[in-house]
């Protein structure tokens, strides 16, 4: 018994051994890709702002519509990538545990607005349209009172989902972000003493909706972790290095908070931040 128990025992560690050696491998693998698409996503748009700078430079771009056109172009490309080293930066601070997070009363709707229209440009250089869904009824309780959290932070989690959304959606189609309140019923005392139920805002959600691919429900826990991206690194035709979602699961952990996706293939996607509902 004892020699059995002592195999049995040095076959379990040897699996677990494996499997750890296994994964460290994996993530190994995954963290070279991940240098090597940081590389290509920083060097393609640096060599062509560069050309079209240079271009403008020499005066070899003559017609006023084109000249606006190259500079647009230069604009839409610095734009994303201050984007991606602000994700760089993010991931590095979380992973070294330097990330701190300020929370003070926020305005929601007009973070979630004005988000809406700072990505805009994102999607119509992608041909999709952003659209803004609020609802009147909800937003009159969220208008008239401050919701404590870091603002900057939210913002940049909602700006991963919507360039995620905007860039495996087809060409023409929606993207839509919103805000919604889940209520929970709950006993209030009225004037007369007589018990009535009144809905209370238990949970604030902001969502990302798109009618792109899709996602398999088995991958639904996978896309959070820090470099997974989907597919082969050879086949795989949109662009981004892998820590979106992770700093999405990041940001919103530490506001108490969890991400949520509903997804199947074909069928589009939908990602929810799902915030307590603290004033
Ligand atoms: P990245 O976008 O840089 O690859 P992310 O962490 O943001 O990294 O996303 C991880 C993976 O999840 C992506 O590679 C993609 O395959 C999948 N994914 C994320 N958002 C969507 C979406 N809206 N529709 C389809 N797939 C998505």
């Amino acid at each position: 018994c004892l020699v059995a128990g002592a195999v049995l025992a040095a076959f379990v560690g040897l699996v677990a051994a494996w499997r750890s050696f296994r994964r460290q491998l994996q993530l190994s693998e995954m963290k070279s890709n991940f240098v090597s698409s940081v590389s290509h996503e920083l060097r393609a748009p640096i060599a062509s702002v560069r050309l079209m700078a240079e271009n403008l430079e020499g005066d070899k771009i003559q017609e006023p519509q084109k000249q606006k056109e190259y500079f647009g172009f230069i604009v839409q490309e610095c734009r994303r990538l201050s984007s991606l080293i602000e994700n760089v930066l993010d991931f590095s601070r979380i992973e070294s545990g330097r990330k701190q997070y300020e929370f003070e009363p926020t305005d929601v709707v007009a973070l979630v607005r004005q988000t809406v229209t700072l990505m805009q440009p994102n999607a119509a250089e992608k041909q999709v349209q952003l659209l803004l869904k609020l609802d009147d009824s909800q937003l009159s309780t969220l208008n008239s009172q401050p919701i404590e959290m870091d603002g900057r932070a939210i913002q940049q989690a909602l700006v991963n989902l919507i360039d995620n959304a905007s860039k495996h959606s087809p060409k023409g189609e929606t993207v839509t972000v919103g805000i919604e309140m889940q209520n929970e019923k709950c006993k209030m005392n009225n004037r007369d003493d007589a018990t009535t139920l009144k809905p209370q805002p238990s949970t604030l959600n902001l969502f990302v909706s798109d009618h792109g691919p899709g996602i398999p429900p088995e991958e639904h826990e996978k896309i959070f972790e820090r470099f997974y991206r989907r597919g082969s690194e050879l086949r795989r035709e949109t662009q981004g290095v892998g820590i979106g979602l992770s700093i999405v699961k990041h940001i919103v952990e530490a506001h108490g908070g969890r991400v949520l996706v509903q997804s199947e293939l074909g069928q589009g996607s939908r990602f929810t931040i799902e915030l307590p509902f603290k004033i």
